[in-house]
């Protein structure tokens, strides 16, 4: 018989399947807490259940978190985890730790079908949506593995905040990634606030409506062009979801969001989308993109991460300082994403080579045994995450 992995589920869902068993809701609401809040995937050891509940646990019932292959530390904090998801697919989770935050960056899909052609994730195709579980693991064993690298009291949380911008596109996966933010929002779990969980889309119009109405976290939106027809070669889903369809879908968000602003992230071609005309072209789409009134965002300059199948090249940092001014001084908020993890290639898409010939993996990463990386981190987190 399978056994149920109790990591696919929300506190509802949990609950329901309690119900099942004859169990009342209360007893889910101890097993959730048990391995979330405190990371306990043996049943034996939740003290407060009764011997007949931990039994037929036994029977029916695991906690199956997900294999990490790696664990890289780069000297900056950040942490990047290799897990396996069977059939030769992996994913990565990354840690990046700053002064009054820790973020977890998770993966939502193995491979991506929307194929943007920049990201190496998108270069490697798709391969499968990730169930619940396997996107609640990463927060599981990310979250859980931190307190002990970082040597943190008990009740004191590593992860303060979520984004969705690992590998894949969450709302082509929506279904299992709605129960996995319930779980990272709710108070018996990981209790982040909406403000601090962040989904990234390219801009699956009909989802971001779903979340606006199910789950409204903050939304950020992969948006990488001006105008439609250099959109639909950076983003090839703005073939289906045009540019106009798509900010009048973020204008609609704005109304139940948490946060009173979209994010647009904006990733920095060298010759193809960083030109002070983009720029312009960009602030006069923003400022009339919502049915001709202004719509309230922020804009995130990510310079490119260069892979070689991508024959794409970063933007000089001159130039994405002259595109940010550009925007400043129309009145736009716009930041520059620091680059994080650069010696582990922790930053954004880097890892679909590695997947794609994980026979070489081991001999070209610069592997850190855990101890070794127990003590790096314990060093540069010395003030510790808040
Ligand atoms: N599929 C979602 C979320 C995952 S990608 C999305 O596209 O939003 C997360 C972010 O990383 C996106 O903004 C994406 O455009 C960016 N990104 C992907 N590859 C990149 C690269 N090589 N360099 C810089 N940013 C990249
Ligand atoms: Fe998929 Fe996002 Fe990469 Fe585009 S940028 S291919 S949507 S993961």
């Amino acid at each position: 018989m399978t056994l149920v992995n109790l990591l696919d589920f929300d506190l509802a869902g949990l609950q329901a399947e309690f119900e099942q068993l004859g169990e009342k809701p209360f007893r889910a609401t101890q097993v959730f807490r048990w391995i979330h809040q405190r990371g306990q995937t043996d049943f034996n050891q939740m003290s407060d259940l009764a011997r007949t509940l931990r039994e037929r646990l036994f029977e029916v019932a695991e906690v199956r978190g997900l294999p990490a292959l790696s664990e890289r530390e780069s000297s900056d904090g950040t942490v990047k985890w290799l897990f396996d998801v069977g059939a030769g697919n992996a994913i990565e989770t990354v840690f990046i730790p700053e002064d009054d935050r820790g973020t977890l960056c998770v993966s939502s899909q193995a491979g991506c079908a929307v194929g943007c052609p920049f990201c190496s994730t998108g270069h490697q195709g798709f391969s499968r949506n990730l169930t619940t579980a396997e996107i609640v693991a990463q927060l599981h064993y990310a979250e859980h593995r931190l307190r002990q690298l970082l040597k943190l009291p008990q009740g004191t949380r590593a992860i303060t905040n979520v984004v969705m911008m690992g590998m894949g596109e969450p709302l082509q996966n929506y279904s299992a990634v709605l129960p996995a933010l319930r779980v990272m929002l709710d108070d018996h779990a990981y209790g982040l606030s909406r403000r601090r969980v962040t989904v990234s889309t390219s801009g699956v119009v009909p989802m971001i409506d779903r979340l606006g109405s199910d789950l409204p976290v903050a939304l950020a939106v992969s948006l990488h062009a001006p105008d439609d027809t250099l959109r639909d070669e950076l983003v090839p889903l703005n073939r289906k979801y045009p540019l106009r369809e798509l900010l009048a879908a973020c204008h609609r968000y704005l109304a139940s969001a948490p946060r009173d602003f979209v994010t647009f992230e904006y990733c920095m071609l060298d010759g193809v989308n960083d030109s002070d005309a983009h720029a312009r072209a960009l602030v006069d789409l923003v400022m009339t993109g919502a049915d001709g009134h202004p719509l309230s965002c922020k804009f995130n300059l990510i310079p490119f991460n260069p892979f070689p199948a991508s024959g794409l090249i970063r933007s000089p940092r001159e130039r994405v300082l002259a595109f940010a001014r550009a925007l400043q001084d129309a009145g736009l908020v716009a930041t520059i994403r620091k680059t994080r993890g650069d010696d582990i290639d922790a930053a954004c898409g880097q890892l679909a080579g590695e997947v794609q010939d994980r026979t070489h993996v081991v001999s070209r990463r610069r592997a850190i045994p855990i101890v070794a990386a127990a003590q790096t981190l314990a060093v540069s987190q010395a003030g510790g995450i808040p």
